[in-house]
């Protein structure tokens, strides 16, 4: 087995290599960069996806009780009026004096400038929405805002869901998208950015029922983590205090992930109450209440909300699965120990040679099979072992060695990237095998002998 370097990863290796490999890369990276923007790269964007996907898959996908949506990022401006974002929804801002810094007052932990220990000016509330204008007159009547969360997009159409799925409390609306936010001070790379995305549950429930809710999804939305391979030991909840809800809480659990910058917030769960419907049926005028057939009685729902961050949880996913090991020859390796379910590249098909006599079955029919199913790379660049390494880099959980064997016995190779175990299978049932350990189910069963992986005989 390889042997693990009991070393935590840092931000600084994680951004090298996100941009070595194409997971990250530098906003306008050309014109010296923007700013805490950051692009998604070709390996990136696939593992963000799968992110995305694992996290509808659950969520929507998986459960009778709730549906998705994909509402507008530019809204009707009283909505975040009515939302209290207009008036609330600011951090306070504090200058040095000396080095002219910016710092958010409530990250200090004294009352001088943590760079140079200079006197800082009083805080002042900066409000963190960003502002744009529709239409060609830039005036106050077309100001509008780039949406600084989603939830308030799933408020807006509780109705409309409502009478047009029949789904009656307890249920939930799903969503998947952007959202930005001026933050005075952004940073530890894609950790706090101006635009980011987020994944959001509002679960809409008769009020009295939100207490048990609320403890279902803080054990549901920790689990999912778990389930993708996140080590227990790196996850931990914090019920936040009475003094720090935010002005509609009447409750909130964060979960936090021990990222290389220390433990941080990586999703909130809010009990929202009644606030937002309250606040929307109000200012609309709209009948926000559900009408309960059974009991003959109208209330407007409370509201339990899981809400994560994408791009936070792509990064904890990467800071995670990052180990450097020694292999069985002493070499060391990077490795990322994705599970296989968000690996950007699921299988890497690699024959041993260049030599056109594994051409055809290597690329033309093995290749050409398994990339109608899985995310694949085709690899035939110098020698194995460096391929090998490059595939355990960017965290391929599979490569299959296709050799001058295989043109007589019909069998390649399978190599498990966290053992690097090798196992050899029909081509015939390579795409099943594969089909169920990129799913999870065979993944550290690597038997020798007979079996080479579950529900299928040698
Ligand atoms: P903080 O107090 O750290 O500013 P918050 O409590 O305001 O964050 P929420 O409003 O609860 O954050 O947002 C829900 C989730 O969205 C967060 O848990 C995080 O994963 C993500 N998120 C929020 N702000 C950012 C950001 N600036 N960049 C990246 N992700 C973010």
């Amino acid at each position: 087995m390889p042997k693990a370097i009991p070393e935590k990863v840092t931000m600084e290796k994680l951004v090298s290599l996100c941009k070595r490999r194409g997971f990250v890369f530098q906003s306008s990276e050309i014109y010296g960069g923007l700013g805490s923007c950051w692009d998604y790269g070709p390996l990136g964007v696939e593992l963000k996806n799968n992110v995305k996907a694992a996290w509808w898959q659950a969520n929507v996908r998986e459960r009778d009780d709730m549906v998705g949506l994909d509402s507008a990022i530019l809204m009707h401006p009283q909505i975040w009026k009515s939302s209290g974002h207009v008036d609330t929804f600011t951090d306070p801002l504090v200058d040095c004096k000396s080095c002219k810094q910016r710092f958010r007052a409530d990250h200090l932990k004294g009352s001088t400038c943590p760079e140079c220990g200079g006197e800082l000016t009083e805080a002042r509330m900066f409000n963190l929405m960003f502002k744009t204008f529709m239409g060609p007159v830039e005036d106050a009547a077309a100001q509008v805002y780039l949406r600084p969360e989603t939830a308030q997009g799933i408020f807006v159409n509780f109705q409309n869901v409502l009478t047009s799925t029949r789904k009656k409390p307890p249920f939930g609306i799903a969503q998947i998208g952007k959202a930005f936010r001026n933050e005075i001070t952004p940073g530890n790379f894609t950790f706090r950015t101006r635009e980011f995305e987020q994944m959001e549950i509002e679960y809409f429930v008769k009020p009295g029922a939100d207490g048990e809710r609320f403890e279902h999804w803080v054990k549901e939305r920790f689990n999912w983590y778990i389930r993708l391979g996140i080590k227990p030991e790196n996850l931990r909840l914090r019920p936040h205090e009475k003094a720090e809800l935010a002005h509609y809480a009447r409750g909130c659990t964060d979960i936090e992930y021990l990222f290389p910058i220390g433990w941080s917030e990586l999703e909130g769960i809010a009990n929202r109450g009644d606030f937002d419907l309250t606040q929307h049926a109000k200012h609309s005028g709209q009948n926000l209440s559900y009408f309960e057939e059974q009991t003959k009685e109208s209330y407007i729902p409370y509201v339990i909300e899981p809400s994560a961050g994408a791009d936070r949880a792509t990064l904890a996913f990467l800071a995670d699965a990052y180990a450097e090991e020694l292999d069985e020859k002493g070499d060391l390796r990077v490795v990322l120990h994705f599970h296989p379910k968000l690996a950007p590249i699921k299988v890497a098909v690699l024959p041993l040679s260049r030599k056109d006599t594994l051409m055809p079955l290597a690329h033309d029919r093995i290749y050409a099979e398994l990339r109608q199913d899985f995310m694949v790379q085709y690899d035939d660049a110098q020698s194995i072992g460096k391929r090998y390494r490059r595939q355990d880099e960017i965290g391929t959980p599979f490569c299959v060695t296709i050799d001058f064997q295989s043109l007589e016995d019909n069998k390649v190779t399978i190599r498990d990237r966290d053992s690097q175990k090798q196992i050899r299978v029909p081509m015939s049932e390579l795409k099943k095998c594969l089909g169920a350990k990129v799913a999870g189910e065979a993944f550290d069963v690597l038997p020798a002998g007979g079996q080479y992986c579950l529900g299928f005989d040698g």
